[in-house]
């Protein structure tokens, strides 16, 4: 399998370091607001990844933190911190308010499919391990003090711009937010890996430490949970694109310096969705979320192909137009699916089985190519094999890309069936229901029972199949 890294700038076999466990990192929600479905783009496709590796066999481990605290409202040090913003909005509590939205992006997760990593770990509850690595890296010369704070010393790294080859003005923080500097700094790029004083509002949540009550930078908490739950070494890190530079690059730097080894060997970003308008950030207050989908009467995982259907490195348009071409290209897909005869009691063709497979596969090694991997998906459908060869090789790429293909067009063949003296049962069972007459409604329904038919209430309505 041949994937993207970031770090060499080039695609790369993945060749993980150790046999029995793929060490994944992921840069988790700021949970001061919804999740937007940009955000939830890099989700998506950080899942297809996931999936697709244990799909391939790789037993991964992948560990995800929420960031509660210390992410100031620009990705530098300067600038409010994001949560006290949220709180102060919502006329709330830090806690309540990382609660309810950590709650809400599981929520959103959950209707896009999206597996929950196997560790979700608050930035919050490992103050410890952020204070034992500063203490290390102020120990070995990385770090100082300044003005109340511990700051990281770029100037110290052999390389500090890993990702980019950027000239250093044009990546200065300072200069690329438009905000003002920092004194403390010896370095324009040197980053706060701990808070006692900042130019704004003091932060609701502090901590004790050596150098006084505060509270750590954003950049710490991914070395630091990741250190915890994965040890000294990482296969894949990833996040979207622009958490790159500074996130990664800090996260790097820190990591490196305290551990003295490289720490992880793949690095994988997820390029932005955009609207026509530009990009989509949580920040301005005004962007999409998953309800604003279900409102609107999308299914969330139209919203799922539509992501598939593009490669993870381009940067991906969202329009009301582009969500409807994937709309209809889902209603295609799974009313051809609902058209193969789930019955079908002939053997599963193995050679033909595996050769659909190996189309699956080949998109998904060349750098995860997804919109490949969903025309595999037709291409099954075209085979000249049996159904039950093609629902089982649906079935398989489904595990990978969790369209939820074939419970789908199974609610669809069940409504498709038209019998007008059975409709004519379930409408009366219905009303029977409605008028809370329990008795006649039961009565009913043991008569379909009895001719073979199962009836499920569902939120469109009362649904029949025969069994
Ligand atoms: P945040 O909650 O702001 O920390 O961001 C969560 C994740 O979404 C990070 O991995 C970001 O890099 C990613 N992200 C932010 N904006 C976008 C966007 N417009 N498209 C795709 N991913 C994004
Ligand atoms: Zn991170």
């Amino acid at each position: 399998m041949y994937l993207y890294n970031t770090l060499s700038h080039q695609k790369e076999e993945f060749v993980p370091n150790h046999p029995d466990v793929v060490k994944m990192y992921t840069c988790g929600p700021t949970v001061y607001h919804y999740a937007h479905i940009g955000n939830l783009r890099t989700y998506i496709m950080e899942d297809v990844l996931e999936k697709y590796l244990r799909y391939r066999g790789y037993p991964v481990k992948r560990v995800m933190n929420i960031t509660d605290v210390g992410h100031l409202a620009s990705d530098g040090d300067t600038g409010e911190d994001k949560m006290l913003k949220g709180a102060k909005r919502e006329n709330k509590s830090v806690l309540d308010i990382a609660q309810f939205y950590t709650d809400a992006f599981f929520a959103d997760c959950k209707k896009l499919n999206i597996k929950r990593p196997d560790v979700v770990e608050p930035a919050t509850a490992c103050i410890g391990e952020y204070i034992r690595i500063i203490e290390k890296l102020l120990d070995t010369g990385y770090a100082y003090l300044a003005g109340g704070n511990v700051y990281f010393d770029t100037a110290k790294l052999e390389k500090y711009y890993v990702f980019y080859d950027h000239d250093q003005e044009d990546l200065a923080v300072g200069v690329r937010e438009g905000v003002e500097e920092d004194g403390n700094k010896r370095n324009k790029n040197d980053f706060v890996l701990w808070f006692t004083k900042s130019k704004f509002e003091d932060q609701a949540l502090k901590w004790d430490s050596p150098w006084g009550v505060g509270y750590p930078g954003w950049h710490i908490e991914c070395s630091g949970i990741s250190m915890k739950h994965l040890g000294q070494d990482l296969d894949l890190h990833c996040g979207g694109i622009d958490n790159a530079f500074p996130h990664h690059t800090n996260e790097i730097a820190q990591s490196e310096a305290y551990l003295g080894h490289k720490w992880c060997k793949y690095w994988f970003h997820v390029h932005h969705l955009n609207t026509e308008s530009g990009k989509m950030s949580k920040s301005k207050g005004e962007f999409l979320t998953v309800s604003l989908l279900e409102k609107k009467g999308y299914d969330p995982l139209t919203y799922r192909l539509f992501c598939l259907q593009s490669h993870y490195r381009r940067n991906l348009v969202f329009s009301w137009e582009n969500l409807d071409n994937a709309a209809a290209a889902e209603e295609r897909l799974l009313s051809r699916i609902a058209a193969l005869d789930p019955a079908d009691q002939s053997p599963v063709d193995q050679a033909a089985l595996a050769a659909l497979q190996a189309r699956f596969t080949q998109a998904m090694d060349a750098d995860l190519n997804t919109s490949l991997a969903v025309t595999a998906l037709y291409d099954v459908l075209k085979a000249k094999t049996n159904d039950a060869t093609k629902l089982a090789a649906l079935a398989d790429m489904d595990r990978v890309l969790s369209l939820d293909l074939l419970a789908r067009a199974a609610a669809r063949r069940e409504t498709q069936e038209t019998d007008p003296e059975i409709e004519g049962l379930v409408a009366q069972r219905t009303k029977a229901k409605q008028e809370k007459n329990w008795a006649e409604a039961d009565r009913i329904r043991d008569e379909l029972k009895a001719r073979g038919i199962v009836v499920t209430d569902t939120p469109q309505g009362a649904k029949w199949r025969r069994v």
